[in-house]
């Protein structure tokens, strides 16, 4: 067990190109931190430099206490699943699972010992005579995930474990890495694309865009205290709606005025947005779809000109929730996510009302939250 420390990483791949910037990360003993990010963010990259399988360019890479930028990778006591299982397809899973050890000519009784405990964890007892084509995906990850679970390393590195499964398979098989994580109290680096899996196993996230760090907190702070428009509008499904306005003070009250509508800014967050040291007049509103509270409009008062009115475009009903699309401006759909029973049709207009305490704000350009 080790933690890790990454400090002002880089990678430039030989063709000149950036793929990870000064990347700085102290990961403790015993953590689940999650690698985040669209394709192309460089996470694979990153967690490569861990694992040892691509060269550092520049910074310096801890495991533990020791340096290991230069240490080869069957020397770092790390152990790497990826998404494809890598299994050898003429071994059983046993051999399989026992093939690291032989090749660092463990004793076979040390070996068994290692592999029965291994298939246990995992309840892969009764696989262990079959070759992986005898098995289903979720069972042959498995296998993988028992290969790396005998070589009792440091470090766990996964990269998209779960993406060659289905739906429902992914599901199951991310509680077991979960379960996993929490019976081997190891460091586990984990990487993927998708922000539910990042959510539910991360203790920590690293959500990364184009190389840089855009920000690294729990799953409840990403979600709830996003530092920028990009982790914001990744973290959370349906994403987070921003709308385009100004901040406008109406007797010592400050309001959140768009096209259409204005919202009355919430003490707390009024007054930060007041002493901040460069004043900002037009900003970006964040709100999530569950955060948007939605009345209906009596069909005889549908037409009179209101503020806050929205057009209901599309509704999508998936039984414990229902999401409303609806138009705010000529060129703006936001999304609500509502109870079921709500009752509103498409074309029906309606009263949008976002949650006063749970409202974001963003500076228009540098696109930074300026809330704390
Ligand atoms: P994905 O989810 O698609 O795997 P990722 O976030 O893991 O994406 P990386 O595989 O780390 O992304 O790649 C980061 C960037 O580096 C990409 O733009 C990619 O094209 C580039 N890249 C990756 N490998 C090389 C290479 N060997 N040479 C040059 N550029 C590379």
């Amino acid at each position: 067990m080790a933690g890790l420390k990454l400090k002002n990483l880089n990678k430039i791949y030989p063709n000149g190109f950036h793929a990870v910037h000064d990347m700085n990360l102290d990961i403790e003993d015993n953590e689940f931190v999650v690698f985040v990010g669209p394709s192309g963010c460089g996470k694979s990259t990153a967690l490569r430099m861990i694992a040892g399988l691509e060269e550092i360019s520049s910074g310096e890479l801890y495991i533990g206490d020791r340096l290991v930028n230069d240490v080869s990778p069957k020397d770092r006591d790390i152990a790497m699943v990826f998404q494809n299982y890598a299994l050898y397809p003429h071994m059983t899973n046993y051999e399989n699972m026992a093939f690291g050890l032989k090749l660092r000519n463990v004793p076979k009784d040390e070996i068994d010992k290692s592999v029965k405990y291994a298939a246990e964890i995992l309840g892969l007892e009764n696989l262990l005579d079959r070759k992986p084509k005898e098995l289903s995906g979720g069972q042959r990850q498995r296998i993988a995930l028992g290969r790396a679970i005998v070589r009792d390393p440091r470090v766990f590195l996964m990269d998209e474990p779960l993406s060659n499964l289905d739906a429902k398979l992914r599901v199951q098989t991310r509680a077991e890495i979960s379960k996993l994580h929490h019976k081997l109290k190891t460091t586990f680096v984990y990487v993927t694309h998708d922000q539910t899996e990042a959510m539910t196993m991360g203790t920590r996230i690293v959500v990364l865009r184009d190389g840089y760090v855009m920000q690294v907190d729990t799953p409840t702070n990403l979600y709830e205290h996003p530092e920028n428009m990009f982790v914001a509008g990744f973290i959370g499904s349906p994403q987070m709606n921003f709308i385009e306005g100004e901040l406008n003070q109406e007797e010592g009250q400050l309001f959140f005025s768009f096209k259409g509508g204005k919202v009355a800014v919430q003490e707390e967050k009024a007054a930060q947005l007041k002493s901040l040291e460069e004043p900002v007049k037009k900003v970006v509103m964040g709100t999530r779809p569950e955060h948007l509270e939605v009345d209906t409009i009596p069909s005889e008062e549908q037409e009179t000109p209101v503020e806050n009115k929205a057009l209901v475009e599309v509704t999508e009903l998936l039984g414990s929730e229902t999401y409303l699309f609806l138009k705010i401006m000529e060129d703006q759909t936001i999304v609500a996510r509502v109870d079921p029973s709500i009752k509103v049709s498409v074309n029906d207009h309606v009263i949008i009302k976002p949650r006063q305490d749970k409202m974001h704000f963003f500076h228009p350009e540098t696109e930074q939250s300026l809330l704390t």
